[in-house]
């Protein structure tokens, strides 16, 4: 047995000193001063650790918490800002995944019906047939038309009072 086998079982030496394997290991380690001296190291560091006491939780810890839990559990149910902020605090969000489809949904048809113009089908404008149309358009080029010509004749109307002046 190596020095390297040795020291990764030397903690089985101490913890089973009675264990089959370690035999071997203790006649190593009586034949190999390196390792004595880490299994001294090791028997001090457990004898530390022996002397160290855990600190105990205090008397009645136990019956205390199952009081204040009952206690907790009898009182009034909290306000709705309570309960929505223990909610928050301590859900998993899963309780929360249909309202956020469904307002998700919301947000795609709006915006989506916006975008198709839903608005203008919820409130058709009146419709008006095509020679209803024509004519319009054809009033129109005509007011456009005697427009151009009323300018027209006024640019002639100012020629003619400027030139009366000299004559
Ligand atoms: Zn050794």
């Amino acid at each position: 047995m190596n020095c390297k086998d040795c020291k990764s079982v030397l903690l089985d030496l101490l913890l089973d000193p009675g264990a089959p394997s370690s035999a071997a290991v203790r006649t190593h380690v009586e034949s190999c001063a390196e390792c004595n001296r880490e299994l001294k190291s090791l028997e001090a560091t457990f004898a530390l650790l022996d002397t160290w006491q855990a600190p105990e939780p205090s008397p009645y810890f136990d019956q205390k918490l199952a009081v204040r839990l009952r206690e907790e559990q009898a009182m009034a149910p909290a306000g709705w800002f309570e309960r929505l902020k223990s909610r928050l605090l301590f859900n998993t969000g899963r309780q929360f995944r249909p309202a956020l489809a469904g307002a998700l949904a919301l947000i795609l048809i709006v915006g989506g019906g916006t975008f198709a113009d839903v608005t203008g089908f919820l409130h058709p404008k009146p419709q008006t047939s095509a020679a209803v149309q024509d004519l319009q358009i054809l009033d129109k080029n005509d007011q456009a038309l005697q427009t151009m010509d009323q300018l027209l004749q006024d640019d002639g109307a100012v020629e003619d009072t400027t030139a009366t002046p000299s004559s």
